[in-house]
């Protein structure tokens, strides 16, 4: 019997997503003796040529890693989902926009700007910027086009599940893979990780004060962070409450916040809004007395760039998207 063809395909990403794939270590051999690997261009010479060859719907499964920003990843999901019976967005950036998508605060002119003219280590004195087509005697270079707006893999194509994470943890990749080899898979649309808030299941929930209330904000570097306190109550923002979980409270043992990588839970729709107001509800009382304007002012000035806190994983999933630049 012929084994089900998985692909792998990568985006606007660090590649990490990749590295999680091979974190499953010898799982990995599990996974490649119960499948076929037909497309990873990280580690397999196929060619996209290949994969047009194939039957529509030939794939059994493909996994996307990366948001999109090119017109290149843009066609290649395209090609994918066609060849694909399922797609899976794998990790942040494919789920929810994640670091890449810090991008949209800009536009491709400023990042180009930026990365091309301004950047102390360039020297370019004649402003010459990548061209999509550039002639040459022996004919035409061509590279992608760089889009103005980042966007998340179900913005751009069909999704059937979800693999949360900035990567996505081993146990969760094989259970996936495990359900689809079983035919054992929840309601398309699914993330699969558990609907719980990272509060939830954090070791530190249990220090979380009933009566939490923050009359100052510090940075990570400012505490000396006690390894048996809630952040929230150190002063520190954490997204937990807003934060699917899953990961295994992977910066919260390693000593740091959760930035929210998992993006929300299924009744949250845009986790940087939701968890700026449950930070909100907890700022602006100290000693029970109400905060003076300029206390609370004070307090605020402390969180130095919160569009970027709130929205650092998610900022192209949310109601926002992107900065409006005239
Ligand atoms: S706020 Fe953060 S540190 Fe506190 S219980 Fe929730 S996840 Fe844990
Ligand atoms: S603690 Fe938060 S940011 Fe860190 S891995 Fe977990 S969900 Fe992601």
């Amino acid at each position: 019997m012929s084994k089900p063809k998985v692909a792998f395909y990568w985006c606007a990403s660090c590649g990490g997503c990749e590295e999680a794939v091979i974190d499953l270590n010898e799982d990995l051999l599990t996974v490649a003796d119960a499948v076929d690997i037909v497309f990873w261009p990280v580690a397999l010479d196929f060619k996209k040529k290949d994969v047009e060859a194939m039957e529509d719907g030939s794939i059994a499964v493909s996994f996307i890693n990366g948001a999109i920003r090119t017109s290149e990843q843009e066609e290649m999901v395209h090609l994918l989902r066609r060849k694909s019976g399922l797609v899976v967005a794998f990790g942040s950036c494919a789920h929810l926009g994640g670091i890449p998508g810090l991008a949209n605060f800009h536009n491709k002119a400023e990042i180009f700007e930026r990365v091309y003219k301004t950047v102390p280590t360039v020297t370019n004195p004649e402003g010459i910027y990548p061209q999509t087509e550039t002639k040459v005697p022996e004919g035409t270079l061509t590279l992608p086009e760089f889009y103005d707006t980042v966007k998340t893999l179900d913005q751009t194509i069909d999704v059937d599940y979800y693999l949360p994470g900035c990567a996505p943890p081993p146990d969760l990749i094989m259970g996936a893979v495990q359900a689809i080899l079983a035919g054992e898979l929840p309601e398309r649309g699914t993330v699969l990780a558990p609907d719980k808030a990272l509060c939830d299941t954090c070791p530190l929930a249990e220090y979380k004060p009933e009566k939490l209330s923050m009359s100052q904000i510090k940075r990570p570097h400012e505490v000396l962070h006690d390894p048996k306190q809630c952040f929230l109550a150190e002063g520190i923002i954490c997204l937990g409450p807003a934060t699917r979980s899953g990961c295994g409270e992977r910066c919260i043992n390693a000593g740091m916040p959760c930035r929210g990588c998992f993006g929300p839970t299924r009744e949250v729709k845009d986790l940087g809004a939701k968890a700026l107001s449950s930070i909100a509800s907890l700022i602006g009382i100290e000693e029970e007395e109400e905060m003076t304007e300029e206390e609370l002012e004070k307090a605020l000035d402390n969180i130095v760039d919160p569009a970027g806190l709130f929205f650092m994983y998610s900022l192209p999933s949310s109601v926002l998207r992107r900065r409006r630049i005239k």
